[in-house]
């Protein structure tokens, strides 16, 4: 077996191997400092005697390197190169990781990981249930004094029956019987049964931040955060847009997110009310006759379509011709008939197209948008005339 060197020594990142077989594009050496990934962290790329390593992989238990177009042979010394920022990008994140996990347990001692991803892009740990942003802030702030403490991150080999593996955070059941349970502990913050790459130092870290959660299905809940410059980045970056909401909405920084939950009260018992007020004007609405049939047409602001459908849906079955607008971003036109004078699949379409709108349907029921709500009031004028003209005939 291969001399796995990220195992003792996270730093090494340019060393002299062996090729001990190839095969195509697969490479194995005698000794490696690439991480073929695990533990939810992507592998590391780099380069052998030059060439582009692409992606590394346990198979079985070998390490094989993927060298898109190598020349070299068993026996062949060579030069390997890791490319560096990417390696401590991923030992920051996963140190992160640990170090995150830990800080949202303090605040909830029933959170338990479902799943860890750390690449370069992205880097999120899923937890099995949603954690509240109170206790995200509480858990950031003692991750950042730990970074500022420096606390050191050191790995041990534990055995199985070690007592002190009690405080450690171990799926035993995932670690097969035969393979020693390598142990990082940060401090004497955190123990955590890991055999990926880590930083040594907490300092190393600089910051770390998270800036958004989002479901992760049956999972849980992903928690995505950030370290080092992209955590001050994306920190500045949101402090920002929190700065701009707090003058939009003209609250206070510690007021603003009751400010918020307010206006969205408010606006859910605005749209209700006139959902309501659209239902009363609907049930009162009085009828013109034209050429006999009883015909209904109404303008209806903030009106919930589902209650103007149902009206029309109860007219036409009287017989009667209906025209009703939806008033909200834009204005919904839905016309219904009774009448066989009346094709409201021929009608609307006509009159949507005069307002640059869309729509479509069948001969007794049509219903479309138009994109300026402003033109409301003109587009139903402009029906009626449409529907007058037939009905008189
Ligand atoms: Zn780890």
């Amino acid at each position: 077996m291969a001399d796995e060197v990220f195992r003792h020594d996270g730093y090494l990142s340019e060393f002299e191997s062996e090729v001990t077989a190839v095969d195509g594009d697969k490479v194995v050496m005698n000794l490696t400092a690439f991480y073929p990934g695990g533990g939810g962290q992507v592998c590391d790329t780099g380069t052998i005697n030059g060439k582009r390593v692409t992606e590394v992989r346990y198979e079985g238990k070998e390490i094989v390197h993927i060298v898109p177009g190598n020349d070299f042979r068993p026996g062949m010394r060579v030069w390997c190169s890791l490319d560096w920022d990417r390696r401590f990008d991923l030992m920051m994140g996963h140190t992160g990781e640990h170090l995150l996990f830990c800080s949202l347990h303090r605040e909830d001692p029933d959170l338990a990981i479902t799943k860890i991803y750390i690449s370069p892009e992205d880097k999120y740990v899923i937890v099995n249930h949603d954690v509240s942003w109170e206790k995200i802030r509480s858990a950031l702030a003692f991750a950042n004094k730990a970074i500022r403490d420096n606390l050191t991150v050191r790995k041990t080999v534990m055995a199985r029956n070690d007592p002190d593996l009690a405080k450690v955070r171990i799926k035993l059941d995932r670690i097969p019987e035969d393979e020693e349970i390598t142990v990082v502990s940060i401090g004497d913050i955190d123990y955590s049964a890991c055999s990926g790459v880590h930083v040594q130092e907490t300092s190393e870290l600089g910051m770390l931040f998270v800036d958004r959660k989002v479901s992760a299905g049956r999972d849980g809940v992903a928690i995505h955060f950030k370290v080092g410059d992209a955590a001050a980045d994306a920190a500045i970056s949101l402090a920002a847009t929190c700065l701009e909401v707090i003058d939009e909405t003209g609250s206070k920084p510690e007021l603003v997110v009751k400010t918020v939950a307010n206006m969205k009260h408010n606006l859910e018992a605005a749209a209700e009310a006139s959902k309501e007020a659209a239902k009363k004007g609907v049930g009162s609405l009085e009828p013109e006759t034209v050429g006999g049939t009883a015909f209904y047409s109404g303008v209806f602001p903030g009106a919930d379509r589902k209650v103007l459908a149902e009206a029309v849906e109860k007219l036409k079955a009287e017989g009667a011709v209906c025209a009703f607008i939806a008033v909200g971003e834009t204005a919904n036109i839905m016309l219904g008939s009774g009448s066989p004078k009346v094709d409201c699949r021929k009608v609307l379409p006509k009159v949507l197209g005069m307002f640059g709108g869309r729509g479509g349907g069948k001969p007794d029921f049509a219903q479309g948008g138009i994109p300026d709500a402003s033109k409301a009031a003109e587009a139903l004028e402009a029906l009626k005339k449409e529907v007058a003209g037939l009905l008189e005939n």
